[in-house]
């Protein structure tokens, strides 16, 4: 049977985009439908706009510093509305590039909410169109518990886009978004609490990023508050939020933030007339080499919950594309040692296992562990400490996990992700010569075993 297209991309998302740029350049005639936004979560209300709040609240810290380096400053004024007016700009040149990427690629683009009819068949804007094969990467959306009031708060899609920077914000959630967001407020001016229902935040990172994070937030006066969480949440009559927390507990806000977790994206995607499955949390289904239940259908990224990252969705995308269209490129995406950073302030960066993983695992372990005060404050009051540790195979010296806690940690992780990729030892960290002064050396010159 002729089809219209070879692949039909659902979602111009991470995963989306870069599935179909790569299937269009190996020959394959290839269809993009996005209902939203060009580039998906990332580019419109994830990592980009992220950062570059994150890069503003961070200008908080500089001018903190600037005295102790001679700079006498006038009494600085922050206004949100020029930073969100300067990053709405910037994004919306992002989504031209995107267009521009894909239009130059061959891939014709559709504008509209893409439902599917059958096995290879999606509606778009009530016009039908066949592939011989889909891939679904629809992405995710933000998820708040089901309580009473949970209509008045926010979540990161909408907080990109607030008129003004709340006075007062509760934060909720103890991962990613909510340490991110948290650090994002405070940086910025908003008297900021992260109410975060476990003992302590950032579960499945290492204990000691984890402790070290949370001493080093508290130092910054930010309000932590575990074993906390929101029953109900009510508006007073002056416009001000009150949340009543599980313990009886009544606190008083401007702005709700929710960061509870992402579920995936499936709103009338029409998977019911197509043999597609769900998994027990609800993503869909895939194989080793993405394809659902309905062997014409794939699906990658946030949508099927496996490790929800923007270069983890590219690495899934460009695997679906040579599969089908270059097989002799092909090679499978290794989750193995994916090097991440949490853009909370400090950042966190962290590769392989951590101390708590590498036990269970049954490694013998060996921790080095570092915590210094980096030589850019040594001319200020600021009594932040970086850590940095080193998770150790005793018996073949492997290093199984790097993990730090400090100014610029993401851009020192990525190329100790390399090293661990290529199987480095501790004795290999060790004979490897550091770059003088950084902090990123000491990484290659912690010799006293901790643990
Ligand atoms: P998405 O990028 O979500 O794309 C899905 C696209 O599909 C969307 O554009 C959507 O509109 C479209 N769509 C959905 N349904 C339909 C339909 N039926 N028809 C047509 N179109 C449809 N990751 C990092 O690596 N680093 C970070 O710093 C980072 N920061 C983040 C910060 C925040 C606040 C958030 C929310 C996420 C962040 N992430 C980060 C995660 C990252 O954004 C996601 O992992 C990534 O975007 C997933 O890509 P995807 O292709 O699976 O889906
Ligand atoms: P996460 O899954 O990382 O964290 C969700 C948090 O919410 C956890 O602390 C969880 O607690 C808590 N939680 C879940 N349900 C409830 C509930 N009903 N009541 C109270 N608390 C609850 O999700 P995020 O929303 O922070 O981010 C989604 C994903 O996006 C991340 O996992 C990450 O993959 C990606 N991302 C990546 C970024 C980066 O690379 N820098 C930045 C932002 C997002 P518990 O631990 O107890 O379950």
């Amino acid at each position: 049977m002729a089809y219209d297209f070879d692949l039909f991309v659902i979602g111009a998302g991470s995963g989306g985009v870069r599935a179909a740029r790569f299937a269009a350049g190996f020959g394959a005639k290839v269809a993009v439908a996005e209902s939203r936004y060009l580039g998906g979560t990332c580019v419109n209300v994830g990592c980009v706009p992220k950062k570059l709040l994150v890069y503003g609240a961070h200008v908080a810290d500089e001018l903190e510093q600037a005295a102790g380096f001679g700079w006498t400053l006038e009494e600085g004024h922050f206004d949100w509305g020029t930073l969100i007016a300067n990053k709405n700009r910037e994004i919306e040149r992002l989504n031209g590039i995107y267009r521009n990427l894909l239009v130059n690629s061959g891939v014709t683009l559709l504008q509209g909410h893409a439902r599917l009819t059958g096995a290879n068949e999606v509606e778009v804007e009530g016009q039908r169109y066949t592939a011989e094969h889909i891939l679904i990467a629809t992405g995710g959306w933000p998820q708040v518990p089901d309580i009473p009031g949970k209509e008045l708060a926010i979540t990161s899609n909408e907080a990109f886009y607030l008129k003004d920077l709340p006075r007062r914000v509760l934060v909720v959630g103890g991962g990613y978004i909510a340490v991110e967001f948290a650090g994002i407020f405070q940086g910025l001016g908003s008297a900021t609490t992260l109410l975060y229902r476990g003992d302590l935040f950032l579960r499945g990172f290492d204990g000691s990023v984890r402790t070290h994070l949370k001493e080093e937030l508290e130092k910054r006066g930010l309000d932590l508050q575990f074993n906390a969480d929101i029953q109900r949440i009510d508006k007073l009559e002056d416009g001000s939020l009150k949340a009543t927390l599980k313990d009886g507990r009544e606190l008083v806000t401007d702005c709700v933030f929710y960061a509870t977790g992402r579920r995936p994206m499936l709103d009338n995607l029409g998977l019911e007339n197509t043999g597609v499955e769900l998994d027990a949390r609800g993503y869909i289904r895939v194989d080793q080499q993405y394809q659902t239940t309905a062997p014409s259908i794939l699906a990658i990224g946030d949508v099927i919950g496996r490790v929800q990252l923007t270069p983890v969705a590219l690495a899934e995308g460009m695997a679906v594309a040579r599969r089908l269209f270059k097989p002799e490129q092909y090679r499978p995406v290794d989750y193995q040692n994916i090097p991440t950073a949490v853009f909370s302030q400090p950042p966190i960066g962290t590769v392989g296992l951590t101390e708590e993983q590498a036990l269970e695992a049954g490694h013998k372990v060996q921790v080095f562990e570092s915590r210094f005060r980096a030589m850019k404050l040594t001319l200020t009051d600021i009594q932040e400490k970086t850590l940095m540790k080193l998770v150790v195979d005793a018996e073949t010296d492997k290093v199984l996990g790097c993990h730090m806690v400090g100014p610029d940690a993401g851009e020192i992780i990525q190329g100790l992700g390399i090293a661990l990729k290529a199987g480095a030892t501790k004795q290999q960290f060790d004979e490897t010569i550091g770059v003088h002064p950084t902090a990123a050396e000491e990484f290659v010159t912690m010799r006293t075993v901790t643990r």
